[in-house]
């Protein structure tokens, strides 16, 4: 991968939150979805994180990395129960206080009706000032803070808010394409060293595949410039016939 072309590009940290994640219990569908849509979008996505439900955790990484990315996704911990300390953590994180919001509290009210108590309430306790994003499927909030997003670990919940947040993030063209080869990497490795080299702005990647009785690698050439993208890869094809 290449440095000087990561750094033109947007960037984005996927900050996944919850035990469960963490000790294997349940899979981390979450941060995949994510971060699918933020490469179709041209934004890099530069880390992805799992952390714990513990709220010194939460606020270390939330305060180290939202500072060395353009958006943070959190996913995870913002529901009501005493596990859930994620919207708590938010609010440390940025020496702001967690209050109730008044306009996250009348959402919840209307949809739950006679089923509103203290405890459903807590989900409207927010980082002072924050921006609300709307949970279509239920009630409960997300929310923006600086430039974090802060969503649901459920995954039909996180699902449905990305399409409320998606306006807000920039869309770049981003093209890649594909090739599947027979070669091995111990074969083109110098090939792909010096493509990398006259073409600094394609990312090549090489994918073994393994188990796959087709071929033997995958590459994948992506670039913002899709002539860019086409030339590097006739380059390798070239010099890979050359060899
Ligand atoms: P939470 O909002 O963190 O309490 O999560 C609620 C539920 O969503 C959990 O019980 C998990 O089953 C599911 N969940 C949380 N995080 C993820 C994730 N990263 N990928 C898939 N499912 C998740
Ligand atoms: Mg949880």
């Amino acid at each position: 991968m290449n440095d000087s072309s990561i750094k033109t590009r947007p960037t984005a940290i996927i900050l996944v939150i919850g035990n469960e994640i963490l000790n294997g219990k349940t899979l981390d569908t979450n941060s995949r979805f994510f971060a699918d849509k933020l490469f179709m979008r041209g934004i890099n996505v530069i880390r992805r994180l799992t952390i714990p439900d513990t709220i010194d955790i939460i606020i270390e990484e939330v305060r180290k990395n939202s500072q060395i990315c353009d958006f943070l996704f959190s996913m995870g911990g913002i529901g009501p129960t005493p596990d859930d300390l994620t919207r708590q953590a938010f609010a440390d994180a940025f020496n702001l206080p967690l209050v109730r919001n008044p306009e996250a509290e009348r959402i919840m009210r209307e949809y739950c009706g006679e089923r509103i108590n203290e405890i459903r309430l807590r989900m409207a306790d927010l980082p002072e000032n924050c921006e609300l994003i709307p949970n279509p499927n239920s009630s409960a909030p997300g929310f923006i803070i600086n430039n974090c997003f802060v969503l649901p670990g459920v995954p039909e919940l996180l699902e449905s808010m990305y399409e409320e947040i998606e306006h807000k993030l920039p869309s770049l063209p981003r093209f890649m394409k594909k090739m599947k080869t027979d070669f091995f990497e111990g074969d083109y490795a110098d090939i792909m060293e010096e493509v990398q080299r006259k073409f600094p702005e394609v990312q090549i990647g090489s994918y073994p595949a393994f188990s796959n009785p087709d071929y033997n690698n995958e590459l994948t050439f992506e670039s913002y410039e899709e002539t860019r993208v086409n030339d590097a890869m006739a380059e390798f094809n070239m010099m890979l016939k050359d060899m």
